[in-house]
């Protein structure tokens, strides 16, 4: 799926999916399944679907930020609206960490002001805010400290434009949300002000095994294609074992590493993940042959979905990795 439309339509198909009724109540209602068990509904989810699947985990991003928060008022409030299906909230921190951040000065931000905050400039990348109430969202202070806090979307001084054209995942409305002297009471900050304020929380943000689950999903769609074609096609029989073999060693290696077994880093995982999933897109490519370039034929989208991994919460060790594998140096 690859479309314009807002995420909702797709959201509603897979709410009746099967699968999301088993994981959503398990992954985000007392946290019953095991860690191995949510990277593996990943990956499957994923390979149905990554544009959805990405959508939902910005979902879950602002949902954990939420529960981790030590302002238990807030959290409760927002959480009960969130199960009860009227709060709907999106992610919004990349700038924290990682977006503009060469620029030298704050992507947003917050002078204090009135016994609370006033935001002013933009969360540069925001998943879904177009269809969600609420906004998991960061701003820098002049001192160099962040503050991470909840705002709702309909607040006076935010606009919303429509989602970036993006090339590929247009469907997850991603795009900047801009503040303009927006007022944020201190009763919507998740945690006190901070240096570093994500790093504080605990939470991991960039480079977790979610992001590597993803890849593997996706790879998992080209390489099944493969494997479908070597079916008429002796000649792809060595190709589709390779990949294969590659595949389960990967998901392997996801399991144990999401279950806490320490084979590898998250870094080291992703950096494999990112190497596999676009050569295994280009290789479907290269097995569809000019019928794959063609629009509609899945291996272009999966090229083009690929692409997304070099850019997406993508640790700078990562980059490097990647940009030495693609440049051919050690
Ligand atoms: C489809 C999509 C969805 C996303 N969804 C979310 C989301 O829901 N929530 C969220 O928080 N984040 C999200 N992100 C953000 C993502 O995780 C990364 O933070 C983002 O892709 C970083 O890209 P940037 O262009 O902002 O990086 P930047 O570092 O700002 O780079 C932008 C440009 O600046 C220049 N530049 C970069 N570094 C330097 C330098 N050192 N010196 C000089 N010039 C430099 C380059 O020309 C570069 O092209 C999303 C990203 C994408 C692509």
């Amino acid at each position: 799926m690859d479309n314009p439309e807002w995420p909702t339509a797709q959201l509603k198909l897979l709410e009746q999916s099967d699968v999301y009724r088993w994981f959503i109540p398990r992954h985000l209602g007392g946290l019953q399944w095991e860690p191995a068990q949510i990277a593996s509904a990943y990956v499957k989810l994923a390979s149905a679907c990554l544009t959805t699947t990405f959508i939902l985990t910005q979902r879950v991003a602002a949902l954990r930020r939420i529960c981790a928060s030590d302002n238990v008022a807030l959290r409760d409030t927002l959480l009960s609206g969130i199960l009860e299906g009227n709060t709907q909230a999106t992610v919004g921190i990349s700038h924290l960490t990682t977006s503009r951040r060469h620029l030298g000065q704050p992507a947003c931000l917050a002078i204090e002001k009135d016994s609370g905050y006033s935001v002013t400039g933009q969360s540069p990348w925001v998943t879904g805010a177009c269809g969600a109430t609420h906004l998991v969202v960061g701003a820098e202070m002049p001192d160099g400290r962040q503050i991470l806090f909840v705002i709702a979307t309909d607040a006076p001084g935010i606009t919303v434009p429509h989602g970036l054209d993006l090339v590929a995942l247009t469907a997850s409305q991603t795009g900047p949300v801009k503040f303009e002297n927006v007022f944020v009471d201190p009763s919507w900050l998740l945690t006190d002000p901070t240096q570093q304020v994500l790093a504080a929380s605990g939470l991991t943000s960039t480079g977790s095994t979610q992001t590597s689950a993803l890849a593997l999903g996706l790879a998992t769609s080209a390489v099944n294609f493969i494997e479908q074609e070597s079916r008429q096609r002796p000649d792809l029989f060595e190709t589709a074992e390779a990949l294969k073999k590659q595949q389960s060693e990967l998901e392997d290696r996801l399991l144990k590493l999401s279950s806490g077994i320490a084979i590898c880093t998250n870094e080291e995982l992703r950096t494999e993940m990112n190497s596999f999933v676009l050569r295994t897109t280009q290789a479907s490519m290269a097995v569809a042959k000019g019928a794959g370039f063609v629009q509609g034929h899945p291996a272009g989208r999966w090229c083009r979905e690929a692409l997304f991994f070099l850019v997406w919460s993508c640790p700078p060790s990562v980059i490097h990795a990647n940009l030495c594998e693609l440049v051919g140096i050690e």
